[in-house]
């Protein structure tokens, strides 16, 4: 078995810009993986939350590095979004001196059968599986097939496997068989229902409740009720227990790791010892050492004894605050305001006040402050060492599909306003380095976010690439043109 000691992992989300719990697993697995110490660098990237799939390769040195989707299927974004975000031309591609290895997603390993057989056993224990039917749920979609198959695969290695329920069935949210129907899909007098999805949400605290009929309707997050805490539920002569989505599974962990084991195996990777250069924290230390000491809202110290606190800026010498010493909290600190409210822009500048967070080293440090602003500290050296490449925005809307096709339809005029528009109501806190087209610059209100912006203390907050909050004002702009020229 290789050892990928030199080796960065990135694990790839979906993320959402509403649903703080949808890269929430993400981090978990991202974590777990790192404590184990089996990788030199672990990181994390998302479709919807920052870092997005260009920046995160600002955030690894290491010149191996292999690529997860944590996601369910093989399905349209593992085939199509992700290779192109990502820019990769195969299973392995060699670019700017590294070796990038796609491994297949998660949601498709043979071992996921461990996980829900697990999940079931959790959820319902003690109750007989000879009694019990066990319906593994999907969303189920007429786009692609491939969303069903992985859960097809689980039923199909359950049933010939030795678990002794009385029944194994697929349903789904929005294709036959549906969840709706479960008691006519199912004889047994339990029913173990497990979403096959990877973090909880909408779906699983809300949709598929409904379509059991644990809920009359949509309301309140079933959450808040605690609806994976009061199993068994009596519906219909029988009886539900519902657990969470698998991806919440901490052994999911586990599943992220066989498939850079199986994508070794499968290619033939050899390990290779090659030393990364550990580019990114020695430009810490160095701007640290030259008296740089904010990063946006987060202010450093170096301490006497060579360990670092950081706190809000505002907060700087305020002697009552919550301390912490865990990396990890730079995570829970960074993700909601002051109110409570999610924070999915890192960079619109309501971080909340009153703690600090006390670090013991340097990597400490750096990986804390890619917690509080993902990537930024990659993107300020690379710029540095002029090195950074930006992404003119008719690229990026010209590379979109899917729903969001139509995008790069905008005039420029549309494009320079809703640039300054967004990224004012949001106060984002980074400097834009993209041009609209490489031949034409920014104007208009998009031109004064390109101009520099931080404290002369501060280490730059830099936009690479126009973020989602961009896109889906572009996406409004383009729908508004085509319904104007429709009606006329
Ligand atoms: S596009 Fe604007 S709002 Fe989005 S990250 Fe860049 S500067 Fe911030």
């Amino acid at each position: 078995m290789n050892s990928h000691k030199q080796a960065a992992l990135i694990i790839v989300g979906h993320g959402s810009t509403t649903n703080p719990d949808s890269s929430a697993p993400t981090h978990l697995h991202a974590d777990s993986i790192r404590r184990r110490g089996l990788f030199r660098e672990v990181a994390c990237c998302f479709w919807k939350e920052e870092p997005n799939m260009r920046e995160v390769y600002e955030m690894v040195d290491s010149k191996v590095i292999y690529i997860v989707p944590n996601f369910i299927s093989e399905g349209y974004f593992c085939q199509q979004v992700l290779p192109r975000e990502l820019q990769l031309s195969g299973p392995t591609t060699q670019r700017a001196g590294k070796t990038i290895h796609y491994c297949d997603p998660v949601g498709i390993h043979p071992n996921m059968t461990r996980l829900l057989i697990q999940r079931a056993d959790e959820v319902a224990p003690h109750v007989p599986r000879e009694q019990t039917s066990l319906v593994i749920v999907g969303h189920g979609t007429s786009l692609n097939e491939n969303s069903t198959k992985a859960i097809q695969d689980q039923v199909a290695l359950i049933r010939s496997g030795p678990y002794g329920f009385a029944e194994v069935i697929d349903a789904y949210m929005e294709e036959a068989p549906f969840v709706a129907e479960w008691a006519k899909l199912t004889t047994a007098p339990n029913v173990v229902v497990v979403p096959f999805f990877i973090a909880d949400g909408l779906h699983s605290f809300q949709d598929i409740p409904v379509l059991l009929g644990m809920r009359e309707e949509v309301g309140a997050a079933l959450s808040e009720v605690g609806v994976f805490h009061h199993n068994p539920h009596q519906l219909q002569g029988r009886s539900i227990y519902y657990s969470g989505a698998i991806g919440t599974e901490p052994l999911m962990a586990d599943v992220i790791l066989d498939q850079v084991h199986d994508f070794d195996a499968k290619h033939a990777v050899q390990d290779k010892i090659e030393m990364p250069n550990d580019e990114v924290k020695s430009s810490l230390a160095y701007w640290l050492n030259s008296g740089l000491d904010e990063l946006g809202e987060v202010v450093i110290t170096t301490n006497d004894d060579g360990s670092y606190s950081l706190c809000h800026v505002a907060d700087r010498g305020a002697d009552n605050l919550q301390i912490h010493r865990e990396t990890n909290d730079a995570l829970l600190i960074a993700r909601n305001d002051a109110s409570g409210t999610f924070r999915p822009l890192h960079t619109a500048p309501t971080l909340k006040r009153g703690w600090r967070l006390d670090l013991a080293s340097l990597e400490d440090l750096r990986l804390a402050l890619d917690f509080f602003y993902p990537a930024a500290i990659g993107m300020a050296r690379a710029l540095e060492q002029e090195k950074l490449t930006s992404v003119p925005l008719r690229d990026l809307l010209g590379r979109q599909t899917g729903m969001y096709r139509f995008v790069n339809t905008i005039t420029d005029d549309q494009a320079h306003a809703l640039i300054g528009k967004t990224c004012a109501n949001t106060n984002c806190l980074r400097r834009i380095l993209w041009p609209l087209t490489p031949a034409q610059p920014m104007a208009g209100a998009a031109e004064a976010k390109t101009r520099p912006n931080h404290a002369t203390n501060g280490i730059p907050l830099l936009c690479i690439e126009a973020c989602t909050h961009v896109v889906s004002a572009a996406r409004k702009a383009a729908r508004e043109n085509h319904e104007a020229k429709s009606a006329e």
